[in-house]
């Protein structure tokens, strides 16, 4: 079996690659994020949040939150609306 190595897609790193397009490291991070805004929109009565409100209560990048709404790990969250449409 041949290893393929490829530039992560979040630091740029070279990694051998994996179906997520992510070094490890990354991977356990964006893990973590997606963790705590999991635990934290499970803790709503709605089971929904603004991306606002989640940025603010975990920390974790408007990027990096939207990039889970996308793969839809995320459905729950409702999107901002004031912000513009990409
Ligand atoms: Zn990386």
């Amino acid at each position: 079996m041949e290893d393929k190595l490829s530039n992560c897609r979040r630091c740029g790193k070279i990694f051998v690659q994996n179906r997520h397009a992510l070094c490890q490291q990354c991977l356990q991070e964006e893990e973590a994020e997606y963790r705590k805004i999991y635990d934290f929109i499970r803790k709503r009565k709605s089971r929904e949040a603004s991306v606002a409100e989640v940025m603010a209560e975990t920390g974790v990048a408007h990027d990096r939150i939207m990039k889970f709404v996308r793969e839809e790990r995320l459905r729950t969250i409702v999107s901002d609306r004031h912000k513009s449409q990409t």
